[in-house]
């Protein structure tokens, strides 16, 4: 909720507000529930969401300003992840805060906002009256645990005008091919296993399947972690022990490496952007 995410394909992460409803079985296990119910924050489920602090919503302003010095030490744009504690297209949540929520995105052209969710089907309804073609500096982005999402969700977000359309593929609990044949693709995947207790297992056919059907269609893959060591092919396939295991790949939670490689890309547009402000 704050600068300096560990999240491994981020670098800060904003939460406009916080609270949500468990949609779906990628829900099972929310971290951010957990942390509700630890914090007692707010409260989760069909309650008010809970705006965060006029203070903290500076924190994207002060990173804008920061924006020529991170790109000289790191060669890129800095990423923000909104939402890690909620979900922005959430219909449960006062459409003025979404409004205030893409004023700030206007007001931080320097920044390229990652907006995840698992309800794309509000996105077009929920837009801004400027959106356009996508502003410049987001990414919209959907999770799909499984091929039904998937194929329930996609469409939905394939159907909106973005700069860059992604999908989190985390956490896997179920086999996800990409269609042959698509209208469209989104420019960029996530992979990854379920980590912490109760984690619900990944197969190494699952990751192996989505990055390859990335490769075939011209999607960036991600492979962030296998979730745990029982997951990762070096124990399943290679018979280590976890421990064996971690100490070749300790790249994320269960080691993060895919048959010897570390799969970590970006859509190669949005890296190479020199977009300087929203659409
Ligand atoms: S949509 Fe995201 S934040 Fe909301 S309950 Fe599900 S996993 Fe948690």
């Amino acid at each position: 909720m704050a600068e300096g995410s560990r999240i491994e394909w981020t670098d800060h992460t904003f939460n406009p507000w916080t609270g949500c409803t468990n949609i779906s079985p990628g829900c099972d296990h929310c971290y951010a529930e957990a942390w509700s119910k630890r914090s007692g924050h707010v409260r989760w489920g069909n309650n008010p969401r809970k705006r965060t602090t006029a203070d903290y919503w500076k924190a994207p302003l002060i990173w804008n300003a920061r924006a020529a010095r991170f790109q000289a030490q790191h060669g890129r744009r800095q990423r923000v992840f909104c939402a890690s504690l909620a979900d922005v297209f959430d219909n449960q949540a006062p459409p003025e805060w979404r409004a205030d929520l893409f004023a700030l995105v206007r007001a931080t052209p320097a920044l390229d906002w990652l907006m995840l969710t698992k309800r794309p089907q509000n996105i077009a309804e929920m837009l801004p009256d400027d959106w356009g073609g996508g502003y410049a500096n987001v990414w919209l982005g959907m999770t799909a645990e499984d091929q039904v999402r998937y194929d329930q969700r996609w469409r939905h977000l394939a159907a909106v005008p973005a700069t860059i359309r992604f999908v989190s593929y985390e956490p896997a609990i179920g086999p996800l091919r990409l269609p042959a044949d698509a209208e469209a693709y989104p420019d960029w995947m996530i992979i990854g296993g379920e980590s912490g207790g109760g984690a619900r297992p990944m197969d190494p056919a699952w990751a192996r399947d989505a990055i390859a059907d990335c490769r075939r269609l011209g999607v960036a893959p991600f492979f962030k972690q296998w979730g745990a060591y029982g997951n990762n092919p070096l124990v399943r396939e290679q018979a280590m022990t976890p421990a064996e295991a971690k100490g070749v790949d300790a790249a994320g939670k269960g080691g993060g490496m895919v048959d010897g490689k570390v799969v970590r890309e970006f859509p190669t547009e949005a890296m190479n952007s020199t977009a300087s402000g929203a659409a």
